[in-house]
């Protein structure tokens, strides 16, 4: 704390006050600096449009007693501009940090030699461990399920291990032949010739950590159950070993809290003692299937870094898809919101694309940093609007009956509602 940094472009706002930690939690004046990154692509759209509903929903809530003061900071297209082609700044990062909240629009990857992925730079420069999804239903929107007011799911995943840890070796390089060699000869591993091969690290601190922020939050939220997904049936030494981690963590470190699966029919005759989280486990292909036929069965979900990409598209599909999921980037406390969709080129700058995905981060965020109401403003407004049918191209296409509005008109619906207008 009281670290003054000084940036070469960023500009710190100076009426606000920045955001402290303080033990275990946030401490968040009633006029706190917020980062956010415009993005790339329909990022400046969707960010224009969401920062007013923000704002719109903060001061109806608050009345000026409580106001976000924004500071823009640069990744991507823009910061190169800016910072003489650098995609990521390192005051960027700088600031991420010394802001512990932030949020960001979309970026593109520059496509060519030797270029990471922004996102997943910035998720490992910060280690970012868990990327946190919350699927939820809003009255109105288009689903493909029968009743899909049902899903009510947070998603925690594993956000630096798995097979998306880089450890991979071509098929026919020195390397690979190498590791071949020592896995034929040294611990009589069979596989074909000439097999790419790749290592999946999956480690105990790697997984506690994550299980622990998805037990916290469910303990926070008073969310009922936590489920940890695996495919430790077949990968036991990696997905096996994740499951009896997170449900170690779950009693060494939770116990008054919780109850497992197996203790709710050993010692509880299967009646769930009042006030307490059920932890339990599923294999991740049945879980695909439960989240389609049975998703009231879970709350918070936590899982490793591939299962968890697969099952946060799938289960955002069954509430509306990309365009409107929400998601975060997290370490115990530093927090980047982001939309989850990508910058959609071909959409730039038409003021035509849906921002809800933004937008519902920035919620996450106001309920992250506990200004509940203005969050439970804009969660109240949206269903208002899709009950007029008025929404953006993408669920106009899905809807019988709907007008399409463009993204900045849409935020005005949203407003509007919001301001308890019509
Ligand atoms: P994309 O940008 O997500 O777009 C794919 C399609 O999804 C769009 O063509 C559009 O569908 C729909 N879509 C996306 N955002 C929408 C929105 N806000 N409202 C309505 N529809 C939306 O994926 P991409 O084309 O594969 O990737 C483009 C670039 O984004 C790449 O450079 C990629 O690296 C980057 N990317 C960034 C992130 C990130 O920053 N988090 C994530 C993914 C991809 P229709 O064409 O059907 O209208």
């Amino acid at each position: 704390m009281g670290k003054i940094m000084t940036y070469q472009h960023i500009q710190l706002p100076e009426n606000g006050k920045k955001i402290s930690i303080s033990g275990n939690r946030l401490v968040v004046p009633d006029h706190p600096i917020l980062g956010y990154v415009e993005g790339d692509g329909i990022g400046p759209d969707i960010t224009s449009a969401s920062l007013r509903v923000w704002d719109a929903a903060i001061e109806k809530a608050y009345h000026g007693k409580r106001k976000v003061h924004w500071c823009e900071l640069y990744m991507g297209e823009k910061a190169a501009g800016i910072y003489s082609g650098v995609y990521f700044p390192q005051e960027t990062i700088e600031a991420i940090r010394e802001l512990v909240v932030s949020i960001k629009g979309p970026l593109t990857t520059p496509i060519g030699g030797g270029f990471r992925s922004l996102n997943v730079s910035l998720r490992q420069e910060m280690d970012l461990y868990a990327c946190v999804r919350p699927v939820r239903y809003y009255r109105g929107v288009p689903s493909p399920l029968q009743k899909p007011e049902e899903v009510d799911v947070v998603i925690f995943r594993e956000n630096t291990e798995d097979v998306y840890a880089g450890i991979e070796y071509e098929s026919g390089t020195d390397a690979n032949k190498k590791l071949a060699k020592f896995l034929r000869e040294e611990l009589g591993a069979e596989f074909f010739e000439d097999a790419g091969l790749g290592v999946k690290p999956i480690s105990a601190f790697g997984s506690k950590r994550l299980v622990r922020k998805a037990i916290q939050y469910a303990i926070d939220h008073q969310k009922p159950s936590v489920t940890l997904v695996h495919k430790g049936n077949i990968m036991k030494y990696t997905e096996g070993a994740f499951r009896n981690w997170g449900y170690e963590v779950a009693k060494e470190e939770f116990r008054p809290y919780i109850v497992t699966e197996e203790e709710l029919w050993e010692e509880h005759q299967g009646e769930m003692p009042d006030g307490k989280i059920l932890i339990k486990d599923r294999i991740a292909d049945i879980m695909f299937q439960l989240l389609q036929l049975r998703p009231a069965e879970f709350d918070v979900i936590a899982t490793m870094n591939l299962n968890g990409d697969y099952l946060s598209d799938a289960l955002a599909a069954e509430v509306g898809g990309v365009g409107i999921a929400p998601g975060a980037n997290m370490e115990d406390h530093v927090a980047v919101f982001e939309a989850t969709h990508g910058t959609a080129p071909k959409y730039a700058n038409q003021n035509k694309v849906n921002p809800s995905s933004l937008l519902f981060s920035g919620v996450m965020m106001l309920e992250y940093i506990g200004w509940t109401e203005a969050a439970q403003l804009i969660n109240d407004a949206f269903p208002a609007v899709m009950a007029d049918r008025t929404v953006t191209y993408d669920f106009a296409r899905l809807m019988d009956n709907s007008t399409t509005l463009s993204t900045s008109a849409f935020a005005d619906a949203i407003i509007r509602k919001i301001n308890g207008g019509a």
